[in-house]
């Protein structure tokens, strides 16, 4: 709850279902109210979006050391109209009723369901399937690859923060960064998140889902995950989002020591294996629950 409270200096009951307020004067003041984003994603839907905003997702430079509450989301500072900002609230109220579904199925870290109560998923969404974005599935983003189902999305994150420092991850490393969704998540639960994705379209496409939500402390890199990124490791947490046969060596030695690192491993039957690094020489592994990824693939396209 300490650790909560840090993370998230506003009570999670001001991040959803937040009643628009009377006063709107102080649009500048960058808060993660949702419902303003989302409305300004509805916005930004019709009209150009602007390359310049700050807080974009730049690939390789290292993410600036920022107090914890600019690692909010911040409030885009286009101004929503009340069409706009109604039906950002109904987005809400089924991203909370997706988070009560990942919770039901067994997700219990609190500190994960906040942030997947928090990063709006419709935004990482096609506008054609955005209405779909909070049942509980894996969805199409192009080239043969899919956003991750919530309640994955969830486990995988849950698994990695119940570590020897009580959930805080100082570094993390996501491979395969899709529409930018996970990271978006991870963003919220650990100080660093660095992100790789082999397919420069999607790398794009999430370096532009990701600029209207203005992460401070999100790099997104483009290039071949299985070699993870040696010049930033080592790394407390790593989550594949791609299935290999087995976990890359190289991923293994950019674990610290006590570093956790979930990932789908297999072909047609995968399993979530979380692998710890417990001193220089020796990791454990430990298989959990079946589950279905994309192929982990080599190079870059
Ligand atoms: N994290 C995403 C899921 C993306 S699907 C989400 O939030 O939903 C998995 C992604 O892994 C695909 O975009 C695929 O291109 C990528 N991928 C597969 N092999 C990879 C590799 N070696 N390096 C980086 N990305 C890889």
């Amino acid at each position: 709850m300490t650790d909560k409270a840090k993370r998230f200096p506003l009570q999670l009951s001001s991040v959803v279902d937040k009643k628009p307020s009377a006063d709107r004067s102080n649009r500048s003041v960058a808060t993660p109210q949702t419902a303003t984003k989302n409305a300004a994603w509805e916005n930004s839907r019709s009209t150009p979006r602007s390359g310049s905003e700050s807080g974009a997702a730049p690939a390789s430079s290292p993410p600036k050391k920022t107090p914890a509450a600019s690692q909010q989301m911040a409030r885009p500072s286009r101004t929503a109209s009340h069409v706009d900002r109604s039906s950002s609230m109904v987005s809400e109220g089924v991203r909370k009723a997706m988070v009560a579904r990942v919770a039901k199925q067994g997700v219990c870290d609190a500190k994960v369901l906040a942030a997947m109560e928090t990063v709006p998923r419709h935004m990482f969404m096609e506008p054609g399937l955005s209405s779909q974005a909070y049942i509980d599935a894996s969805l199409p983003i192009g080239h043969h690859q899919t956003i991750s189902q919530p309640y994955i999305v969830a486990r995988m994150i849950e698994i990695m923060r119940d570590n020897q420092q009580g959930g805080v991850l100082n570094k993390v490393l996501e491979i395969g960064t899709g529409c930018g969704y996970q990271a978006a998540v991870l963003s919220l639960v650990a100080k660093e998140v660095y992100s790789i994705e082999r397919i420069k379209p999607l790398h794009e496409l999430a370096r532009n889902n990701l600029r209207p939500l203005r992460i401070a402390n999100v790099r997104l890199h483009y290039g071949d995950g299985m070699l993870g990124l040696p010049q930033v490791a080592p790394f407390d947490g790593i989550i594949l989002a791609a299935a290999g046969l087995e976990v890359p060596q190289a991923l293994l030695d950019q674990m610290t020591i006590g570093g956790r690192l979930v990932a789908p491993v297999g072909s047609r039957h995968q399993v979530l294996q979380l692998i710890q690094r417990i001193s220089k020489f020796d990791w454990t592994s430990t298989t959990l629950e079946d589950c279905h990824f994309v192929p982990l693939r080599a190079g870059t396209v």
